[in-house]
């Protein structure tokens, strides 16, 4: 790889933001500015659901003025040799949203779609999604401007050392400061050349592995990180499903055994709810990809679809499932739960009359427009806002960085402890009861937590929690399920602020 020496960085702090009052559908979008297709961006629609929990929190003005605005934001330009004679000139960002608390956390995301302004929503919703799930961490974002299938895999890799070359060089990268995760188009492959990389910046820092999270298992990753985004979407749809509010709205009963589910995007994210979906007892029905959807009202066999996928590269020509060909009309598929799992703004004035799902479940940040989202309300669509449902890729990373920074898998020091505990007692039961158990009954009881199972049990449990804050606060307060998230998020986002003095309050 030639060497050049063209670089721009360019890095901005906290600064106040323009706000005017667009009226789409006649309604006030106070804040909003909008985009060229006449609905707020990403950045702005973020903003929009702020402002309106933020008027029902009780904080105050000051506080809520600090809590939306991002602290600060850096660009940079480098150039990437792409074959012999030809560079091309990328560029990155990383966005630190509020470094209430430390580190900062938030995913690395590939896609032609980055620019400064996605970034900073992405970045903000990490802010309220730490808060929602309780992980001590304020919110960052980061991305490059590409589409990474078209890079080799040598190119990507010095795209990616090179981007955190530059992350390093700016301090916004480490263990105590600002700690990446993968995000669309980057996975634990990229995630390991991160922690390489600031390695070589950091040889001496015994925390360093903890600077990323979402590694392999074999450079510290933890056990069922892949799969908590997915796993904790699951938990989160199956945890709205018991509540008799969201069934009376739905008619739909409690259990996932025979849901009908679409989901819109079969990457990271979208495979793992599937999969969890499936393995409970529901009928995927439907599945989007970038060119194309896949269908079969009696369900879709996830893991022979997934293999096709990777094998073909598109659901064209798969076994057993219909073809749509525009695949934005998965979308308005006849459904119990939607599962948007891509992209923000799939949801928008253009197709939110059209949704026939009961209830919308967003895997994917920011997959629903302000003014879709008041229609989709309007039709009476329960809808499980981002913030909290696809909070379990954070809330997994959490446990992650704690691995790395106790530098041990957990259950190490605990799984045979506990096993011989529970063998006394079961051989004590025995004696009682004059039955001996069976071998796999003694098993089933017996057997010591392994990391998986324990990450599990921390993600099924912090999901359940959040689920329970946000469904009260939306009963005490009579307001929908994203709305009570964001006031939840920022009324412990302002107990930091206060609380800490960082608002230098009189
Ligand atoms: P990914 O890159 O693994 O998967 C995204 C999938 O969506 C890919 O298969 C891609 O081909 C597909 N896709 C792209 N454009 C599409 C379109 N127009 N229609 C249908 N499918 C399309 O990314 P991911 O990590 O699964 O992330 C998906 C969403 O979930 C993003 O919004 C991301 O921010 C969010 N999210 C991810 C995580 C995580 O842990 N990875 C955590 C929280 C939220």
């Amino acid at each position: 790889m030639a060497s050049k020496t063209f670089r721009v960085a360019k890095i901005i702090f906290k600064r106040s933001q323009p706000y005017f009052c667009p009226v789409i559908n006649g309604r006030s979008y106070s804040t909003a500015i909008t985009s060229g297709d006449n609905e707020p961006s990403f950045l702005d629609s973020v903003q929009i659901y702020f402002n309106k929990a933020a008027k029902i929190s009780g904080v105050s003005e000051k506080t809520l003025s600090h809590i939306k605005a991002p602290d600060c934001s850096l660009q940079v330009t480098f150039p990437i040799e792409v074959d012999d004679d030809k560079v091309e000139i990328l560029t990155g960002y990383r966005v630190h949203h509020s470094r209430h608390l430390l580190p900062v956390k938030g995913g690395i995301r590939f896609s032609p779609g980055v620019d400064e302004q996605e970034v900073a929503a992405l970045a903000a919703l990490m802010t309220y999604k730490c808060a929602i799930v309780d992980v001590p961490f304020g919110g960052a974002k980061g991305g490059i401007s590409i589409d990474p299938k078209k890079f080799t895999l040598a190119q990507l890799e010095r795209i990616t050392r090179r981007y955190t070359v530059e992350l390093c060089q700016k301090a916004f990268i480490g263990p105590g400061v600002d700690v990446p995760a993968p995000d669309m188009g980057t996975g634990a492959r990229e995630m390991a050349w991160i922690m390489d990389t600031f390695r070589q910046f950091h040889p001496n820092d015994v925390n360093s592995i903890g600077c990323v999270t979402g590694k392999p298992i074999s450079l510290g990753g933890v056990r069922g990180r892949n799969e908590a985004t997915g796993l904790g979407v699951y938990y989160g749809v199956r945890e709205f499903l018991s509540y008799p509010v969201v069934q009376k709205a739905t008619g739909l009963s409690e259990k996932i055994e025979g849901k009908r589910i679409v989901i819109q995007g079969f990457g990271k994210v979208g495979y793992w709810a599937a999969k969890f979906f499936e393995k409970n007892g529901a009928k995927i029905i439907g599945i989007g990809e970038k060119d194309c959807g896949a269908y079969n009202p009696n369900g879709i066999n996830i893991e022979d679809l997934f293999t096709y996928l990777v094998k073909a590269g598109t659901f064209q020509g798969a076994p057993n499932v219909d073809i749509i060909d525009d695949t934005l009309k998965i979308l308005e598929l006849d459904c119990d739960i939607l599962i948007p799992a891509a992209l923000e703004r799939q949801i928008n004035l253009g197709n939110a009359t059209k949704i026939n799902a009961k209830i919308i479940g967003e895997a994917a940040n920011g997959p629903i427009t302000p003014a879709a989202n008041d229609i989709l309300i309007e039709k009476g669509i329960i809808i499980l806002p981002d913030l909290l449902l696809n909070a379990g890729g954070v809330t997994v990373s959490y446990f992650e960085w704690l691995k790395n920074l106790s530098h041990m898998r957990f259950g190490r020091m605990t799984k045979k402890w506990d096993e011989l505990g529970k063998s006394k007692l079961v051989e004590l039961v025995e004696n009682n009861a004059g039955r001996q158990l069976t071998e796999s009954e003694r098993k089933s009881i017996v057997q010591g937590a392994e990391e998986r199972d324990l990450v599990y049990s921390g993600l099924e449990d912090t999901m359940v929690a959040a689920c329970q804050e946000t469904k009260s606060t939306a009963a005490s307060k009579n307001i929908d399920f994203r709305t009570a998230a964001f006031v939840n998020a920022i009324q412990k986002i302002a107990n930091v602020y206060e609380g800490s003095g960082i608002m230098f309050m009189t």
